[in-house]
Order: structure tokens, then sequence, then C-alpha cells
């Protein structure tokens, strides 16, 4: 495929849900996939809907991401400017050629007039009305009215509209990628307003001349434009473009857990679940909706989370770095279904992206924590910790809830077990155990664990009698990680100790229980 070009083309009305990161990651790995570029563009025409913070918000989301756009208004390329409101100046000129070859007209009827319109049409059982071939008739519009009263009415200063004219009875045919054609009848559709009576086009006109100006190649975005796509279409036919239209591709929908509906914030609010990529303040009330990154997520765990709802490789794997993305990603294999949002799923990707992530930067990301702790460490300790723990974390900050007992002996014993494996002559058997390990000159995992099989055979013990006893000894939970390397990296003097110390508290504990 040459020259694809796409764009990923935001409205800074509020945050990036994460259906918009979902549009900005399949455009991102459809360039890189074909050698393109990924351009972004802010929409920013209604001035009414802008909501501050929402443009640096998108531009720091992608960052996070790592969705990098080849030309943006932080980085532009031949096509700019990137952002609608500076290019104000450039769309008049297409509406007046769209009134000149009669394919858009002046609208000057108030909101009013409008309501009364609909209210009408209502009464006379249209449950939907529209500004349509028919009842543009009885408006008050340049294809309406005399030549002369348009005439009086824009001399005198008039206020209006520009509406694109659809056509009465027509098939308007859509192609896309995903969806193959999909066919509108032109009597359904509205005359979109085209441009505003502040001088400022609407999304459809910006969108399209944009697209045209910027050489888009290929259009991909959210399900919900689908019903708009007509009205591109027509506006692309009128303009003369249609021979370099853009390919169309709609993404589907991202719906609630339970599939009932597309997933929203207050979703997100009522499940505590996060819908956004970042945390989100809302300027108006202050309240703050959580995003992925500070629920601790990886942004490439989130990405890959992201991309499979809808997508599917046609294989097994689930797990892909972005450059494994970029080569097995394609339109064809998203599917037209709404995905269905599953947290629990995003959680395991993360887990599975911190199995394998450095343990050097999991360390870094946690001193803070125990350096608040007032916790002197050795860095190479640390990184050994994490080496065995980040098989049991879902998320870098669970670091201290899984592992605090590498830093400081265990305040609490997890008691419902004490009181099921400290019995009979176990409490007896342990001090042979503490004796025979505190002998041991290399305290290895391997010495260790042959020292802890001999002592189970001398007193005919089972693994289930010996082993969670001793890692509650030692690190006062039932499970963790390997528990003889675990003990090789507290080293024989922690060990030997924290079994001296623990052996007084259990039997306290089992004492509790028997008063
Ligand atoms: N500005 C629209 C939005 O907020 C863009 C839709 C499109 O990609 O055409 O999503």
């Amino acid at each position: 495929m040459s020259n694809v070009r796409v764009r990923f083309a935001p409205s800074p009305t509020g945050p990036l849900h994460i259906g918009g990161v979902k549009t900005a990651l399949c455009n991102y790995l459809f360039a890189k996939k074909h050698g393109g570029q990924f351009l972004l563009r802010i929409e920013d025409t209604d001035q009414t809907r802008y909501v501050s913070g929402a443009e640096d918000y998108i531009l720091e989301a992608l960052q996070w991401c790592g969705l990098t756009p080849d030309e943006s208004s932080q980085n532009p390329g031949e096509y700019g400017p990137y952002r609608q409101s500076e290019r104000k100046e450039l769309y008049r000129q297409y509406a007046d050629q769209l009134v000149e070859s009669g394919n858009a007209y002046y609208a000057f009827d108030t909101p009013e007039e409008l309501e009364e319109m609909r209210e009408n049409m209502k009464k006379q059982g249209v449950p939907s009305p529209q500004y349509n071939a028919i009842t543009r008739q009885y408006m008050k519009n340049s294809l309406a009215l005399s030549a002369d009263e348009v005439q009086k009415r824009l001399d005198a200063g008039e206020p209006y509209v520009i509406r694109i004219n659809v056509p009465r009875n027509e098939e308007v045919k859509v192609h896309d990628t995903i969806r193959g054609w999909v066919v509108f009848q032109s009597s359904q559709l509205d005359d979109k307003v085209i441009f505003k009576s502040d001088g400022m086009p609407t999304y459809h006109l910006a969108n399209v001349v944009d697209d045209h100006l910027m050489k888009i190649s290929h259009v991909i975005r959210g399900e919900e434009w689908l019903p708009s796509t007509p009205i591109h279409v027509l506006l692309y036919r009128y303009l003369g473009w249609e021979d370099t239209m853009p390919e169309f591709a709609h993404l589907p929908l991202i719906l609630k857990p339970d599939g009932k509906g597309k997933l929203s914030k207050r979703d997100g609010d009522r499940l505590g679940i996060p819908v956004f990529p970042l945390d989100w303040k809302d300027p108006e009330t202050g309240n703050i909706s959580s995003g992925f990154r500070e629920r601790g997520f990886i942004p490439e765990a989130f990405l890959n989370m992201m991309v499979f709802l809808g997508w599917n490789p046609g294989t097994e794997q689930e797990i892909f770095t972005l450059p494994e993305l970029i080569e097995a990603f394609s339109l064809e294999r998203i599917g037209k279904a709404g995905a269905k949002f599953d947290y629990e799923k995003g959680k395991w990707y993360n887990q599975q992206y911190l199995k394998n992530l450095d343990s050097k930067i999991i360390a870094e990301q946690n001193k803070s924590v125990l350096d608040e702790k007032g916790i002197t460490y050795e860095e190479g300790y640390l990184i050994k910790a994490i080496d065995l723990l980040k098989e049991r974390m879902t998320f870098i900050s669970d670091f201290w809830e899984v592992g605090s007992f590498f830093f400081q002996n265990p305040s609490e014993y997890d008691e419902k077990l004490v009181r099921k494996k400290w019995k009979d002559n176990i409490p007896t058997l342990f001090d042979d155990l503490q004796t025979s390990l505190s002998s041991l000159d290399n305290f290895t995992h391997e010495a260790i664990e042959t020292e802890i099989k001999g002592f189970m055979e001398r007193h005919n013990l089972k693994f289930g009698d010996v082993l969670p006893v001793f890692r509650l000894m030692i690190s006062g939970v039932g499970a963790g990680p390997p528990l003889f390397e675990v003990a090789e990296l507290l080293g024989k003097e922690h060990v030997i100790s924290r079994m001296g110390a623990s052996k007084e508290i259990f039997n306290t504990i089992c004492a509790k229980e028997n008063a």
C-alpha cells in the first residue's frame, strides 16, 4: 500500500476515553505497518464544547502510550496547522464553492422557527423530523426564498448558516473496510449545517476539507461516526474530490463489561474501573476519574489489552510487543461486533508484562516506598527480591504488599494457618530444624532444600507439615515466591532469628484459641 496517511482527530471536549485510545492505536499500527504517517489533528471548531486542559490531556495520554504522531502541532509537517481553530480562514471558500454549485444553501431560520418545524412534524406523526428535501421547502433558506429576498437578508447582515443540499431520494453508498458496503437512503439524512453563523465550519465540513488537504488515505475512527459518513461522501462528491476520497474503517464500540451498551465514564465510576488512560480531574466539579497510568499499568500492557477489544490476530498469541503488533495488525481482522471491556483481563496483561520487565525498572519505581519507610537496603538485594516477587505482582506498586518481609520482620502472621499447622509434635521438631539450619555453612537454596528434606525424612514428615510453617515463620504468610530462594536471600541470620521469634508468637496464637 503506498502513501498511507492516517489521522487521529479528537475534539478537546473532555478527557480521552479509552475508545479514543483504541482509535489512535489502530491508526498508529496501520500507519507503521504500511510505512505511512500518523497525524494528530485537533478538531476544535465547536468553541462551545471546548474544555480547558483537554488538549494537553490528549497529548500527555498519547505520549504515555508511546503513540507519537509523525505530524502534529508539536511536530508540524507540510500540512499544518494541525489545530482546526488555526485553519479557520481556510474553510469558508469551500462552503462558498458548495453554495455556488448548488450543493449547499443559506438558511436563515431562527432556533424558534426550527423548533416550530419539528413540533409540527411530530404532530404529523414524524418521530424524528429532519431539515431535508421536503421540509426545507417551507423554511427560510436560499432554496425556498426568492433570490431577491435572499440578497436582502444577506445585505441586512441577517445571521445564517450554510446547509448541505442532500438529494431527495438516492442511495448513498459507503465502503467500509470492516463492514463492506453500507447503504444509506438520502431521505433519512439531514441537511446538516456545514458552516455556522459564527464563521466556523462544523465538524463535517472541516473534517472532509482537512482530510483532503492533509492527503489522508484512510479514515479509521469509531463506529459512532458511521452515520455521518454518507454526509462526508456527499461532500467529497460535491467538492469534486471523489477520486481521492479516503477509505473508511469504523471500529467497533467498546461495551460495558456486561455487554449492555457503550462503556461510559459513569460505568467507570460505578464499577470502580478506569476508563481513561490517565487520571482526569473534572475542571467543573474537581472530581477525579482514575486512569490506567495511575492504577499502575504499563503502557505496553494497556495497549496490548486495548488492541484486543475488537481485533484478533487469528492465532492463539495474546502477548505482543509493539513491533509485533505492527507486524500482525490488519483492519480486516477487526470484527463488527462491539467488544466487552474486561478490566480483569487488563490486569492479567499487566501481570504478564511485569513478569518480563527488568527488575531494575521495578526497583527504581519502588525506592521511594522504602525511603519513606526509612528502610536501608542494598541495591543488589532489592533487585534480587524483585526478581523473586515480580511473578506475584499485578502492578509495580504491589511490591510492598507482597514483599515487605524481605525488608522487615513480619509484624503479623496468618493466624488461621498458624492454628492449622502449629500442632502435634511440630513445635518441638522445629527446634531441630532451626539447629540444623543454623549449622549450615553455605546458606544457599540448594543446601537449605537438602537440609529441610533430610529433616522431613528423619521425622517422617510431609511437605505440607513443614513448608507452610517454615514460610509462615520467615514471611508471615502462607504463600509467596519459591521458599528456599526466599530463605537464601534473607540470609541465615534473619531466617534463624525469625524462626526463634515466631515460635513464641505461634504458641501464643494457639494458646489464645485453646483458652
Ligand atoms: N472530532 C471527531 C472526534 O472527536 C473526529 C471523528 C473522525 O475521526 O472523523 O472523534
